[in-house]
C-alpha cells in the first residue's frame, strides 16, 4: 500500500498565495505517489478519496464511476459517506449533481447544494448534512468515465483554484481507472477463450490442459494516450502494429468553389483525369486479381462502368462549360449521387455510395496533380482510415499490413469484405478512430471482439501475442477435418455446402471444405452492377464461381429480389408489406425478359460444370410450372442459336412459403429436388418478420409447426424418391442436426464458417439414434418440449458442449 509523504509545503513559505501553490502540488504530488505504488484499485481510490478530503478539507470526497451503456452513476470510493454504499449506489445521469457533472463534462459548484433545482436526494448516503458541492468530470479524451466530488457541511463557495486542482487530480485519477479497466477486460475476454476452448475440447474428447495465467498486472501509471475503443468486428484476428492514418488525400468537402477562366483547357484536364483515373483502377485490378485470383474485381468494374457512363460524365463537363472549375464541377456532380445513395434504405446500397465518393475524389487527386496517399506505409502497419475505397485496396496487396480500423460502421462494404479475403483483423464504426489515434502509435486490433487498443502496456502486448499464437493454432485444429466426410458414426453420409453471394464468398467455402455450393443468391452480385447484367457478364460471373469451387456441383438460385433487396436499376416503389409483396419470382414471372436471359446464362454454365437451378419463392404449382416453361423457352432460344447448354439440367423449387409446403406432395413430381428455406418458411409459417428485432424472440426454429412441417416434405420427397436439402440458416443449427439428420435430408448448406463444426458434430452422433429423435420429436406439442427433448439426445450423446457453444 501507498505509504504518504509527509507535506512540508505548508510551512515553506510566507506568501500565503505560494504557500498555498506549494500546498496544492504536494497534494497532487501525492496522489501521483499513491498511484505510483497502487496494487489494489479499489484500495488506491480509497485512499485518493482520504488524501483528497483531508487536504482540501473537506467532509466528503467520493469517486462515481459512469457506465455509458446503462446511463448509470455507481458510487466506487468514498470518505465521509456510508461505505457499506459503496458498489451499491448507483444514480441515473439524469438525477442529481453528479449526474449533471456528466451532462455538462465540466465542473459543476454549490454553495448550497440542497436548494439546486437538481439536487437529489440520497437517503442511504446520509447526504443532507452536506450543503456545498463541487464535482468534476473524469475524463478520456473526450469521453466521461466518472465523477470526483468534494462536499462540505457548511456552506463553502470553492475558489478557481480548488476547482483546478480537483480536476488534476481527476486526470490523474483517469488513468488509472482506464487501465484497470483495460485489464478487466483482457482478463475476461482470456476466461471466455479459455472456457470455450475447454469445453470444445471436451466434446471432442481431446481435452488439453490450458495453462491459465492469472496473475494479471498490477495497475500502475497510465502511459500518455492509453485507449480502448469498441467498434464493430468485420474481419476475425488479432493484430498488433504501428498506427498508419490514411487521411482522405482530398475529400469532396473541402474542394472550393472555382470559377473557370479557360473552358477547354479545364475540360482536356477532366478527360485527362478520367483516363488517369481508369488506367489507375485497371492497373489495380491486375495486381488484385494477381493476388486473389477469387477476389472480387467485379467492384472495380462497376466503378470504371461510371467512368464510363457517358450521361456522368457529360453532367460534370456541362457544369465545367457553365464556368465551374473541373474540380468544383466534379464535387458538386458526384456529392450530389453520393447524397442520392445515401437516402436509400438498403444498407448494401447506402455503402455503395462510397464507392461513388471514391471515384470522385479520384478524378479530383488526378484534376489537381496530388500524390496518392499511400505512399510511405510501412511493413506491419495497421491503417486507419475513415473508410477505405477502392483506391486504397492496392495498400492490401503488400502482404504487409497487419490490421485496418474504420471510422464508418460498413462491414458489408466492398473493402471490408476484400480485408476480410486477405484475412486482415479489422475493427469498423469506430467514428472517431481518424481524430483518436496518432499516426506511428502502437495499436492492438482485436477483430474477434470488435476492439482497438491504442499504446497498450507491454503487459498488455504480450497477452495479446499470447492470444493471436493461440488463436492461429485453434483455427487451424478446427479445419483439420476439412477434407473428412460429414458421416455419422454408423456410416449415413451427408453432404456439406456453402451459401454464397459474392466471389469472395469462394475463398471461405473452399477453405472450410465445402463440398459444392448449395446455395447461390445471385441477387447480391447483381446489386452491384448499374443495370442487369447481360447473358454474356452473367455467363463469366457463374463460370468464375463453378471453378472457384473447383467443379464441384454449384445451385444457382434464381434473382430473388425484391423485399431487402433492391438494387437501383430495378424501378420499384416502396411496399408497405415487402416480404409479402412484389418480389423473388413474382418478379422474375413477370419480366420474363430479364428471367430468360438469366436462365439463359445458367443453362449454358451448366456445360462448364455441375450446376442446377433453384426457384425461389415458390408458392404454388402454376408459379413453377410457368418458371419451368420460361426454362424451357430459354433452352429452345439456345437450340436455335446454337449455343451449348445444359440439356438435363436439375431443377429444384425452393421450400420456403407453407402453401408450397403444403403442396409438397404435388409438386416434386414437377422438380428434381426440393431446398427447404427455413429462413422464410419459419417467418411465413410463424408469422413473425425475420428482420424485425422486436419479434426476434418468437422467430423460433424449433417450433413444433416448423419440425411437421418440413418432416411433410421431406416424407414427399421420400415417397417420390427425390433428395431434399436444407439452405436456411437452420441447417447450421447443431440443435436442429439430429431430427433433421434422420427426417433424411441429404444436403446442408450453410454459411460457410459453420460447416467444420456441423461435420464434426455429425461425426460424432449414430444415425439411428437421429431417426428416433426425428420420429420423437414431431410429435412433441410445444416449444418447451421440442428444446428440452433436444437438450437431453444432445447431452446423453456427449456433444451438449459442441451444441451449447454455437447455439
Ligand atoms: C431462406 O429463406 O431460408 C433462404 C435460404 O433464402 P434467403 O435467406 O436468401 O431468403
Ligand atoms: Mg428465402
Amino acid at each position: 500500500m501507498a505509504r504518504l509523504k509527509k507535506v512540508k509545503a505548508e510551512g515553506e513559505t510566507s506568501a500565503p498565495g505560494a504557500r498555498r501553490r506549494g500546498h496544492e502540488l504536494s497534494l497532487v504530488d501525492d496522489i501521483g505517489q499513491i498511484i505510483g505504488h497502487s496494487h489494489d484499485l479499489l484500495e488506491t481510490l480509497h485512499k485518493i478519496t482520504e488524501v483528497v478530503a483531508e487536504r482540501m478539507n473537506t467532509e466528503v470526497c467520493s469517486l462515481y464511476i459512469y457506465d455509458p451503456k446503462s446511463g448509470l452513476l455507481t458510487l466506487w470510493a468514498t470518505t465521509g459517506l456510508d461505505k457499506a454504499v459503496v458498489g451499491k449506489l448507483a444514480m441515473r445521469v439524469e438525477e442529481g449533481l453528479t449526474g449533471l457533472v456528466i451532462e455538462r463534462l465540466e465542473p459543476v459548484m454549490a454553495v448550497d447544494a440542497l436548494q439546486h433545482p437538481r439536487y437529489k436526494y440520497f437517503p442511504e448516503t446520509g447526504e443532507e448534512r452536506f450543503h456545498s458541492f463541487l464535482g468534476v468530470p473524469l475524463m478520456q479524451k473526450r469521453e466521461p468515465l466518472g465523477v470526483l466530488v468534494v462536499q462540505t457541511r457548511h456552506r463553502r463557495r470553492f475558489t478557481s483554484r480548488q476547482v483546478r486542482l480537483l480536476r488534476a487530480i481527476a486526470s490523474q485519477v483517469a488513468g488509472i481507472v482506464i487501465h484497470a479497466r483495460l485489464l478487466e477486460t483482457l482478463k475476461t475476454r482470456e476466461k471466455e477463450r479459455e472456457q470455450f476452448r475447454r469445453r470444445l475440447a471436451e466434446a471432442m474428447g481431446r481435452l488439453r490442459a490450458y495453462e491459465r495465467r492469472d496473475d494479471g498486472v498490477a495497475p500502475g501509471r497510465r502511459k500518455p494516450g492509453q485507449l480502448r475503443l469498441v467498434g464493430a468486428a468485420a474481419s476475425p484476428g488479432f493484430a498488433i502494429g504501428k498506427v498508419h492514418r490514411l487521411h482522405p488525400g482530398v475529400l469532396l468537402e473541402e474542394v472550393r468553389e472555382r470559377r473557370a477562366d479557360d473552358i477547354e483547357g479545364e475540360v482536356a484536364a477532366f478527360r485527362m483525369a478520367v483516363q488517369a483515373a481508369a488506367e489507375e483502377m485497371e492497373a489495380q485490378k491486375t495486381r488484385i486479381h494477381a493476388l486473389a485470383a477469387d477476389a472480387d474485381v467485379s467492384i472495380f468494374d462497376a466503378q470504371r462502368m461510371m467512368l464510363e457512363d457517358k450521361s456522368f460524365l457529360a453532367r460534370i463537363e456541362e457544369r465545367i462549360r457553365a464556368g465551374a472549375g473541373a474540380e468544383w464541377a466534379v464535387r458538386e456532380v458526384v456529392s450530389n449521387y453520393v447524397e442520392a445513395f445515401a437516402a436509400m434504405s438498403d444498407t448494401y446500397l447506402r455503402e455503395r455510395g462510397a464507392d461513388l465518393r471514391d471515384i470522385g475524389q479520384r478524378l479530383i487527386r488526378n484534376i489537381l496533380g496530388l500524390e496518392d496517399r499511400r505512399r510511405g506505409l510501412n511493413p506491419g502497419s495497421v491503417v486507419v482510415a475513415q473508410e477505405l475505397s477502392l483506391s486504397d485496396l492496392s495498400i492490401l496487396e503488400r502482404g504487409s499490413l497487419a490490421g485496418v480500423i474504420l471510422g464508418s460502421g460498413g462491414v458489408t462494404s466492398h473493402a471490408t469484405i476484400l480485408a476480410k479475403s486477405f484475412e486482415i483483423p479489422t475493427v469498423v464504426g469506430l467514428g472517431r478512430a481518424l481524430e483518436l489515434l496518432r499516426e506511428g502509435e502502437q495499436v492492438i486490433v482485436d477483430g474477434n471482439a470488435g476492439v482497438v487498443y491504442a499504446n497498450p502496456d507491454a503487459e498488455v502486448v504480450r497477452e495479446y501475442s499470447r492470444l493471436e499464437k493461440e488463436y492461429k493454432a485453434f483455427n487451424a485444429e478446427l479445419e483439420a477435418a476439412k477434407d473428412l466426410p460429414a458421416e455419422t458414426l454408423d456410416g449415413r453420409r451427408v453432404k456439406l455446402y456453402a451459401n454464397i453471394g459474392l466471389l469472395i464468398d469462394l475463398q471461405f467455402a473452399q477453405r472450410h471444405g465445402a463440398e459444392g455450393v448449395g446455395l447461390y443468391r445471385t441477387e447480391f452480385p447483381f446489386l452491384g452492377y448499374k443495370r442487369f447484367p447481360t447473358e454474356e457478364e452473367q455467363l463469366k460471373l457463374y463460370t468464375r464461381v463453378i471453378e472457384g469451387m473447383n467443379y464441384k456441383p454449384v445451385t444457382i438460385r434464381t434473382l430473388d429480389l425484391g423485399a431487402d433487396k433492391y438494387p437501383p436499376y430495378l424501378k420499384l416503389g416502396r411496399e408497405e408489406n415487402p416480404f409479402l409483396g412484389w418480389r423473388s419470382i413474382r418478379i422474375s414471372l413477370e419480366t420474363v425478359d430479364v428471367f430468360k436471359t438469366q436462365l439463359r446464362a445458367i443453362l449454358r454454365a451448366g456445360v462448364v460444370g455441375k450446376v442446377k437451378v433453384l426457384f425461389p419463392m415458390i408458392s404454388g404449382l402454376e408459379e413453377l410450372r410457368r418458371a419451368k416453361e420460361i426454362l424451357e423457352e430459354a433452352a429452345a432460344e439456345l437450340e436455335r442459336d446454337g449455343l451449348e447448354y445444359d440439356r438435363q439440367m436439375e431443377v429444384g423449387a425452393m421450400i420456403e412459403v407453407p402453401s408450397a409446403a403444403t403442396l409438397a406432395s404435388k409438386m416434386i413430381g414437377e422438380v428434381d429436388f426440393f431446398s427447404i428455406g427455413t429462413n422464410d418458411l419459419i417467418q411465413y409459417l410463424l408469422a413473425v418478420d425475420r428482420n424485425n428485432p422486436k419479434v426476434a424472440a418468437l422467430y423460433e426454429p424449433l417450433h413444433p409447426a416448423v419440425f411437421v412441417m418440413i418432416e411433410e416434405v421431406v416424407a414427399a420427397a421420400r415417397v417420390a424418391d427425390k433428395p431434399v436439402s436444407m439452405c436456411g440458416e437452420m441447417a447450421a443449427d447443431l440443435l436442429c442436426c439430429l431430427p433433421l439428420l434422420g427426417m433424411g435430408i441429404e444436403e446442408l448448406s450453410m454459411a460457410p464458417f459453420f460447416i467444420p463444426v456441423v461435420k464434426r458434430f455429425i461425426r460424432s452422433v449414430p444415425f439411428s439414434l437421429a431417426q428416433r429423435v426425428a420420429r420423437e420429436v414431431v410429435a412433441l406439442p410445444t416449444v418447451r418440449e421440442v428444446k428440452g427433448y433436444l437438450f437431453e439426445a444432445v447431452k446423453q450423446l456427449g456433444v451438449v458442449e459442441l451444441v451449447d457453444m454455437y447455439h
